[in-house]
This record gives structure tokens, C-alpha cells and sequence, in this order.
């Protein structure tokens, strides 16, 4: 009797973990570069912070798109990136990364085991959550009219909403909801925004703006019908009549399992050398989790990053080939 072995796990040129604007970049130009490759992300969808938590706001600083809502960019990434066979496994976090003696390396995530021969983490903020109010009061509101976040615009259509926060979040989706919102309030317990001047400018302009104010508590039956708001200066309460909040009061994160990989760290973030490889050989970094010195956090740079990252990465999987990779408009898009 022949004993049937299990059968071994298909192995991958590249393996990409995080499927944010960064990843699925990563990915196409992975298919450009002609690398089996795998995409992961442990969302159910992809598009990383873009779709997760501001898929209506607008980019303007992308080559290419003067203005571009976040979902569009993602929307068109993923046409891009479908010019080539990309094997996505999402709703699966990677949990480890350990590496066989023949030099595969092994990502384990929370569902299965992935191999590969070379990995590029563009693990963006890694694990990220909306910061609360940490007041019972307002966050038992969530889900039920209390949002960290716009996903879907038209359900603040004609609505009274109250957004809370003081930086670029609050003040522009104050702006944005103004459109098409019955009433905007903005509150803010400062008169110090973090956001740029010229959008400061424009909400003193188009909606109520209650500053040195916090919202203590909410009330309503099913749905909110009033928030509460005091005054950081004499303690004064007031109501606003409000169907929805909208906090935008920053998020937490970290790099979750990833920290604990072996990788050289620097600031919650991969150290990366000009190759955007990691102190390991055989896996790189792009994007927000990529570390080195002067470096700013903003999607055309992790585009960047990506192109050199898998570049390199090509050349590691296989020395025979070169770094630069040719043009694209000299190559046919391929099926
Ligand atoms: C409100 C807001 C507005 C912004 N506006 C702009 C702007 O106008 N212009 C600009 O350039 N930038 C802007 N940014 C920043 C921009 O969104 C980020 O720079 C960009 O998303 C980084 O892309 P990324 O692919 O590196 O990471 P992310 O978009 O964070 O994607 C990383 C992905 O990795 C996944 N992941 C992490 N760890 C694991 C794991 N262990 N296993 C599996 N998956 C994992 C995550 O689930 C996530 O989907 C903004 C950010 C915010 C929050």
C-alpha cells in the first residue's frame, strides 16, 4: 500500500502581507515583474486605511489624480493590479514568519500556512483602532448613529450631525457632510486645530463650530436624538439636536504579530535599508511600516517603496535577473 503524502504547499515567488494602496501597487508591479504572487490581508476587503477609514475623503496629493475620492484610488488600483494573476487570500491575519532550511519562508496566519521565497510586508499601521471617548455614556453609541469614520456618505443625508475632533479628519469631514447634511456642528475642546489652515479657514465658514466644548454624554430611544456637550472653561452643559456623531479623535495601533518576527524595528516600524529590505534577508518593507530616517507616511511615496521593494526582491528570488525592469510602455499589458 503506497501512503499518500500530504500534499506540499504551492510555493510562491513573493508573498505581500497587507493589502492596503501599497500592497495591491506591490502586487501589480509583482505581476509586471512576472513573480507568482500572493496577496494577504487579514480585512475582508482590500484597500487598507483608505477604505477602512476614509473611503469619501478626497486625496489630492497622488501623482497623477488631482482629486480622487479614497475608494476611487482603491477601485483603480485593483484594475491595475488585475492586469496580472494575484492569488489574494484576505480575512486572514499573518500570525508568524519562520523560514525552512532550503530558505522558503513561512508565513502562518490565523487560518493557514503560505510559502514563499521572498515576503514584502506592507503592513501599513498594522493593527489599528479609532481611539474612543472612554465614557460609557457616548460609546455605547457605536454602530447605533456613533461613527469613527464615513463610509457610506448618503446615510448622513439631511441628517443633524455632530463631528468631534480638532485635526485633519474632523475638520474635513465636517466640510465634506456639510454638503448634504441638514446641519453640521464641529466640536472641539481647543481652539487649536491640527489641520490645514486654509480647511480651518473654511469650517468657521460653513458650519457651527463649538469650540473648548467635549461631548459628555448622548441621549435617545433606538436612535440618538441629542448630544451633550460642556464647556472646558466654566463646566457649562448644553444639548445639540443630533442624529449622528461622527468622532474622529485619532486612532491607536501597533505593528501586532509582526513586532515579534525578528525584524530590526525602528519606531513601531520596519527598519529598511535602500532596497527596502529588512534586517533579514528576503523580506522587505513598504509603505507606513517601512522605517528610515526622514521618512513621511503618504501613499505616493509607499508607491515608491513598493517598485524598489519588489524590484529588489525579484533580483533576490533570482540573481540572473536586473533590478530595473524596463518601462512598462514598452510591454503589452498581459491577461
Ligand atoms: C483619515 C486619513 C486620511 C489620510 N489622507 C491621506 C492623503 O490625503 N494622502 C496620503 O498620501 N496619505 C493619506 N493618509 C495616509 C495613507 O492612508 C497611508 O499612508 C496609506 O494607507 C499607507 O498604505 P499602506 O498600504 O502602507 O498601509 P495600510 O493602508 O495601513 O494597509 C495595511 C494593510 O495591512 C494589513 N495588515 C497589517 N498587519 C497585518 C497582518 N499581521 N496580517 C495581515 N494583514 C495585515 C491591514 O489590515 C491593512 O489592510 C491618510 C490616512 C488617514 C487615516
Amino acid at each position: 500500500m503506497t501512503k499518500t503524502e500530504p500534499k506540499a504547499l504551492e510555493r510562491f515567488d513573493l508573498t505581500i502581507i497587507g493589502a492596503g494602496p501599497v500592497g495591491m501597487y506591490a502586487a501589480y508591479y509583482a505581476g509586471f515583474r512576472r513573480l507568482k504572487t500572493k496577496l494577504i490581508d487579514s480585512l475582508n476587503e482590500l484597500g487598507g486605511q483608505v477604505v477602512a477609514l476614509y473611503p469619501e475623503k478626497s486625496i489630492h496629493d497622488v501623482a497623477g489624480f488631482p482629486d480622487i475620492r479614497g475608494k476611487d484610488l482603491v477601485r483603480m488600483l485593483e484594475r491595475q493590479m488585475s492586469q496580472f494573476h494575484t492569488t489574494i487570500a484576505l480575512g486572514e491575519r499573518a500570525q508568524s514568519l519562520t523560514r525552512e532550511s532550503d530558505g522558503t519562508l513561512n508565513i502562518e496566519t490565523d487560518k493557514s500556512c503560505h510559502r514563499s521565497k521572498a515576503v514584502l510586508i506592507a503592513g501599513g499601521l498594522g493593527l489599528f483602532t479609532p481611539r474612543k471617548f472612554d465614557n460609557p455614556a457616548v460609546d455605547q453609541w457605536e454602530w447605533r448613529g456613533l461613527t469613527h469614520g464615513v463610509t457610506d456618505l448618503h446615510d448622513f443625508d439631511l441628517k443633524r450631525v455632530v463631528v468631534v475632533g480638532g485635526g485633519d479628519s474632523a475638520v474635513d469631514w465636517a466640510l465634506h457632510l456639510h454638503r448634504n447634511a441638514a446641519h453640521v456642528t464641529l466640536v472641539h475642546r481647543t481652539d487649536r486645530f491640527r489641520a490645514h489652515e486654509d480647511s480651518v479657514a473654511k469650517v468657521f465658514d460653513a458650519v457651527d463650530v463649538k469650540t473648548f466644548h467635549t461631548v459628555v454624554a448622548v441621549h435617545g430611544e433606538h436612535e440618538i436624538q441629542e448630544v451633550e456637550i460642556q464647556s472646558t472653561k466654566t463646566g457649562e452643559r448644553s444639548t445639540i439636536h443630533a442624529d449622528r456623531v461622527v468622532a474622529c479623535l485619532g486612532f491607536l495601533s501597533n505593528p501586532g504579530p509582526i513586532a515579534n518576527w525578528g525584524l530590526a524595528l525602528e519606531n513601531d516600524g520596519i527598519q529598511v535599508s535602500i532596497r527596502m529590505e529588512s534586517s533579514v534577508p528576503g523580506v522587505y518593507a513598504a509603505g507606513d511600516m517601512a522605517q528610515y530616517a526622514g521618512k513621511p507616511k503618504l501613499i505616493s511615496v509607499g508607491f515608491g517603496e513598493a517598485a524598489v521593494a519588489v524590484n529588489n526582491a525579484a533580483v533576490y528570488i533570482d540573481p540572473t535577473k536586473r533590478v530595473f525592469p524596463g518601462h512598462s510602455s514598452n510591454k503589452p499589458a498581459e491577461k
